[in-house]
């Protein structure tokens, strides 16, 4: 029951009592003390927390693959006592990074084989990824571009600004440019206000969207002369990365509250990860704590099989179980697409649990959340031209027959 309750405890301030009570205030709200006094060694982390072998071996073995590194905001939510605290697993390295399966890849998402020009992944017709930097405030375990982010991996990226704005230019079916990396927000206001304004001067390009986690790892950054810049650019939307309630701090609720003050629309991405947010009732709380922080849910992503990751990738299964455990039972607002990126690069495929029983000429047969089964007639195929979907059809629990 205590767990249970935890969850529901009212958002609180990262800052003191900590692992930093000598720093006054207006350091710790300073980002760029954040970013310089990030635990990024294994001595330092070692003085704060007292280590699994399996971590103490992970953060080693991190050298040379994704490197570790945590803001003193976001460390200051580890439970010290808890060596399962589902913060310490999404930024703690352990032992079990070094295991890869043979179905684990180095780049899940074929990310690669669709970047035309360094820096820009073009996978979808309409939108793009822009890939601003390979750096962020913290990292990730289950970073889907571990390979490149960091600067410690097998690759490197070497994004080329002035190719990737001719070739925006030049592909007028471009109309989204999502900024990715890395995390942009980790650029400079200058820096990331140059390249805002020239993707505005492209007229095909309607929408401005930021993918950062940075409002979370580092809220400290979401100054108020930072949105007002972001405010010359809309429609801007930013879609965050929020996997656990506990990271839903005091600041970062003002920092979420402070970005849609200035207009921007918020999004959240989190990824279904064992042992942080894998039951109904972690994420219940999450998403609605979400929507009291302005943010509405807006993708659910199975974990990539991203190698190395085994440990933190919970089944599909699971994933549905939890949308089921949402739809119905919670705000229709407060319930994200739970979707899996095909390997390969086929792009982002929704997983629903199934509400269709049976759909013929004359019915469709439905369930509601609560199990109850209900008939609507359909309208024939030759008045509205539709096809009939086969595979529902055969879907079992045919009671319509
Ligand atoms: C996720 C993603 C997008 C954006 O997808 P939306 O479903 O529009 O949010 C665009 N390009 C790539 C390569 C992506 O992975």
């Amino acid at each position: 029951m205590d767990a249970v309750e935890n969850l529901h405890e009212k958002a609180f301030r990262s800052y003191a009592p900590g692992h930093w009570p000598e720093i006054p205030p207006e350091q710790w709200n300073d980002w760029k003390w954040q970013l310089r006094n990030r635990v990024t060694t294994l001595e330092s982390l070692e003085k704060k927390i007292h280590l699994t072998p399996e971590e103490r071996a992970g953060v080693i073995l991190s050298g040379n693959k994704l490197a570790f590194a945590v803001t003193p905001h976001y460390f200051n939510l580890i439970d010290p006592e808890d060596a399962n605290c589902p913060i310490r697993r999404q930024v703690v390295p352990r032992i079990e990074e070094g295991n890869t399966a043979p179905w684990e890849l180095a780049d899940p998402c074929g990310e690669d084989s669709h970047m035309p020009v360094p820096g820009i992944v073009h996978r979808y017709p309409d939108r793009v990824l822009f890939l601003v930097t390979d750096r962020c405030a913290s990292y990730c375990r289950y970073c889907t571009r571990a390979r490149v982010v960091s600067g410690v991996g097998e690759q490197e990226l070497h994004t080329d600004f002035e190719e990737a704005f001719r070739y925006l230019e030049t592909h007028t079916g471009i109309r989204d440019v999502l900024l990715s990396g890395g995390d942009a927000l980790l650029l400079s206001d200058g820096k990331l206000e140059q390249i805002l304004a020239r993707l505005r001067a492209i007229p095909h390009i309607e929408f401005l969207r930021i993918g950062s986690r940075v409002p979370i790892f580092l809220p400290q950054r979401i100054t108020p002369e930072f949105c007002k810049m972001l405010q010359k650019y809309h429609p801007l939307w930013m879609s965050v990365h929020v996997n656990h309630p506990r990271e839903l701090t005091t600041e970062v609720k003002e920092a979420l509250w402070r970005l849609a003050d200035h207009g921007v629309p918020l999004g959240n991405q989190s990824v279904l990860l064992a042992g942080v947010n894998d039951s109904v009732e972690v994420m219940k709380t999450l998403v609605q704590k979400l929507l009291q922080s302005r943010v509405r849910p807006y993708y659910l992503y199975q974990c990539d099989p991203i190698r190395g990751t085994s440990h933190l990738r919970t089944s599909v299964a699971k994933g549905i179980e939890i949308i089921e455990g949402l739809r119905g039972h919670t705000s229709g607002y407060a319930i994200p697409q739970y979707v899996i990126d095909a390997p390969g690069g086929g792009g982002k495929v929704p997983i629903n649990p199934s509400y269709v029983l049976y759909h013929d000429e004359e019915k469709v047969v439905i369930r509601n959340y609560e199990g109850k089964v209900f008939e609507y007639p359909e309208l024939a195929a030759e008045k509205t031209g539709a096809n009939l979907r086969d595979d529902v059809k055969c879907a079992s629990g045919c009671r319509g027959k």
